[in-house]
């Protein structure tokens, strides 16, 4: 009856004591509050699962302090769920209002976190408590995506529309049997001379009594419950049985993109599926476009981008649909395996009146075009925007101006008509000059915005052997770490080279593959900046074209430092796990503060791991207690890192040994090895560090 973390009711001590209390009280007029916490998960995920915790039971104590006095019921649902029975009068004076606030302080910043809250009047009371939860419930849903608003009160249309959701999931099965589902296609043109070159298959649901429906309606529904799977399946398959058909016929035909759901992602086997069905049908897969939605992407990078790379390689062309629908995602266009992007209406929309607007459409196609990506305008309705779109060197345009979607018998007269399928075009190889001055010129609004999307980047030119890097954005100062000199000579910069002759194998190398291959290379390098410093880059480069003998390369930069370090400690400690096998202390020697850190301990004595010591006197402390038996300079050579250096130097295994007796209080002696060695880490920082192993001789 008791929710074990809390100590407030669960759900059957909530149900069994609400009707108690109805009962008790049936002249009362009573509501139920339900509230959930917004982004609960996100607490557990950035806290811990013990912070959620905590959190919660925070909460149920101010929800006892709060009803705890009074008439009513209260109770934990489960996870963050809670629900209470007060009467009406106490949900009018609105106090509870701020009781889902929570604010939560760790590492000096204060995180905060709100609820939000279904209301329900409880009227009918022969209904049952869970009716009513379930109605307070949905209530809740209604603003659970509203940031603006907390609650809303319950009313009878949101059961209606529930049933509504119910009744269509329950005449899924049988749409599915009987063929209500239909799918359409819209062609999609070359947008130099608006011809026919492709199509997108775009699913209808043909409900008697009710017409075509369109997918805006039940996707979304068939999202939540699973269904979707089974209905783009139809799809894949209805698309692959109509090429099929006109293929053995002899017909003309043209690649056909379909639609995957972003649910679809989570199963982790959509690339075979899809692949399946179209070896099924002997369809060639350069016949079949995937349109991933770029929402999918934001959702689930990792799996989405796993996905994308496998249809690749199964000869699929990936599209991105919906571009633009956030601007933040253009930072991760350069990291996505993908070829076409299908860019949203949205920007049409506002195409006429706003300005703005069409910069930024410049400047993404623009993006595009450098990543070798080819552009799709969608939702195309005039032949202004048509004529703008070519003006920018958009490739291929979709929208109602053209055709809208039509049924497949339609698509078929049309394919039948059709002259000649052109080849789609290639993205010209030529670099266009005037493309690097726009991007990056120092004043200009759209080098301001690719510095603000994408972080450090810049053009490489590559002729034989040499590498010189020839342009690069704001960003590429601020990932190495230091200001550009001027803005002009920064952003123009002639005199960045890669120096360092490691390194340049390196990037020469990964240029070459990407030039041969037209793909990206990712590589990591240890970047010798001008001050003759290094930092750990993670380098994303790909060929753009020729530019007279030379070849041109854009390159993403990323400062990963940090990762690094950590990685390298992580190394260091595994190295020094082995040692601690032989050793009883391992101390890492830091010369910069003149402290040893203990990076082991057999735990023989009181010393602890992260314990730290100063290590100029490591010998002198005791020195009366010691009698050295063997490398009695190691006292002074200790305190002093060249003369260490130069003693490990000098040794014929770049150790050096010192061993010696000490009188212990207890009257016993101690014989003690002390083994000292350098570890040079990759990153060119060098460890010093101790071993002992100690023995008793009495
Ligand atoms: P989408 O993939 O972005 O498809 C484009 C939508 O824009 C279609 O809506 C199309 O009819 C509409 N459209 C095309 N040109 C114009 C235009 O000039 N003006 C305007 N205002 N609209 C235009 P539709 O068919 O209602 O599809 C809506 C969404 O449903 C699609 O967006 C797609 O995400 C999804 N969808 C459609 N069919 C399927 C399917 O078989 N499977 C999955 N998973 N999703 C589908
Ligand atoms: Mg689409
Ligand atoms: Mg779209």
């Amino acid at each position: 009856m008791l929710d074990e973390l809390t100590g407030i009711y669960n759900r059957r001590g909530f149900y069994r004591f609400t009707e108690k209390l109805l009962r008790e009280y049936p002249g009362e007029k009573f509501c139920l509050i339900y509230w959930n916490i917004r982004k609960f998960k996100v607490i557990n995920e950035l806290f811990g699962r013990e912070a959620g915790d905590k959190i919660l039971v925070r909460l149920a104590e101010s929800i006892k302090k709060e009803f705890g006095g009074g008439l009513g019921t209260y109770g934990r649902l489960e996870r963050d769920n809670f629900i209470c029975c007060v009467p009406k009068s106490v949900v009018e004076a609105r106090q509870w209002m701020k009781l889902g606030d929570i604010f939560y302080f760790r590492d000096n910043t204060e995180y905060r976190f709100f609820s939000c809250y279904g209301l329900y009047r409880v009227e009918d009371r022969s209904m049952g408590i869970e009716n009513m939860v379930d109605r307070a419930r949905l209530a809740m849903e209604s603003v659970r995506d509203d940031y603006v608003e907390p609650c809303a009160w319950y009313d009878e249309s949101m059961w209606d529309s529930l049933f509504q959701e119910q009744k269509t999931n329950s005449e899924f099965q049988s749409a599915i049997e009987k063929n209500q589902f239909k799918v359409f296609y819209q062609p999609i043109c070359r947008a130099e001379d608006g011809r026919v070159i492709s199509a997108e298959a775009l699913v209808r649901w043909e409900q008697p009594g009710k017409g075509l429906v369109s997918p805006g309606s039940f996707i979304p529904l068939f999202e939540r419950n699973g269904f979707i799977s089974v209905l783009d399946r139809y799809v894949w398959n209805e698309v692959c049985r109509m090429l099929r058909e006109r293929m053995d016929k002899g017909q003309r035909t043209v690649p056909v993109s379909i639609n995957v759901s972003r649910v679809e992602f989570r199963s982790g086997h959509l690339s075979e599926d899809i692949y399946e069905v179209v070896k099924k049908h002997g369809i060639p897969t350069n016949m079949i476009k995937i349109e991933i939605t770029e929402t999918a992407y934001s959702d689930d990078p990792k799996q989405v981008m796993e996905a994308a790379l496998k249809l690749q390689e199964y000869g699929f062309v990936v599209l991105m649909d919906d571009f633009g629908s956030g601007y933040s995602s253009l930072n991760t266009l350069k990291d996505l395996p993908m070829d076409v992007l299908k860019i949203d209406m949205k920007f049409m929309e506002d195409f006429e009146n706003n300005q703005k607007a069409t910069i930024i459409l410049e400047a993404v196609i623009r993006m595009a075009k450098w990543m070798k990506l080819s552009v799709v305008a969608e939702g195309v309705e005039t032949r202004t925007e048509w004529d703008y779109l070519k003006s920018v060197n958009c490739d291929q345009v979709q929208g109602f101006f053209f055709h809208k979607p039509m049924p497949e018998k339609e698509f078929e007269t049309l394919l039948d008509k059709i002259e000649e399928a052109p080849a789609e075009r290639e993205v010209s190889p030529e670099v266009d000059e005037e493309m690097l001055d726009v991007f990056f010129q120092s004043n200009s609004q759209v080098s301001d915005m690719f510095y603000n999307m994408l972080g450090g980047m810049g053009i490489l030119e590559m002729a034989g052997d040499q590498l010189e890097i020839i342009r690069v954005n704001k960003g590429f100062y601020e990932v190495l770490g230091r200001e550009a000199s001027s803005q002009e000579e920064g952003l123009r910069s002639m005199n960045l080279q890669i120096a360092d002759p490691q390194e340049k194998a390196l990037w020469l190398e990964n240029c070459r593959i990407s030039r041969e291959k037209g793909c990206v290379q990712q590589i990591q390098v240890n970047h010798q900046r001008l001050d003759g410093s290094y930092v750990w880059l993670n380098v994303k480069l790909r060929y753009m074209g020729r530019r007279g003998s030379r070849a041109l390369f854009y390159f993403t930069v990323e400062n990963i430092q940090e990762k690094k370090q950590e990685e390298q400690e992580k190394y260091l400690i595994s190295y020094s796990r082995a040692m601690m096998k032989v050793f009883d202390k391992v101390y890492r020697m830091d010369y910069s503060t003149g402290m040893a850190h203990v990076i082991h301990t057999d735990g023989g004595d009181d010393m602890e791991v992260g314990d730290s010591y100063y290590f100029p006197d490591f010998f002198s402390r005791h020195r009366a207690d010691i009698t050295f038996l063997e490398g009695s300079e190691a006292a002074d050579l200790v305190r002093n890192k060249d003369k260490l250096d130069a003693a490990l130097q000098a040794s014929r295994n770049g150790t050096f040994h010192v061993s010696y007796d000490v009188n212990r209080a207890d009257l016993g002696v101690s014989h003690v090895e002390a083994l000292f060695l350098k570890v040079e880490l990759e990153s060119g920082r060098e460890e010093y560090l101790v071993c002992i192993k100690r023995t008793e001789k009495k």
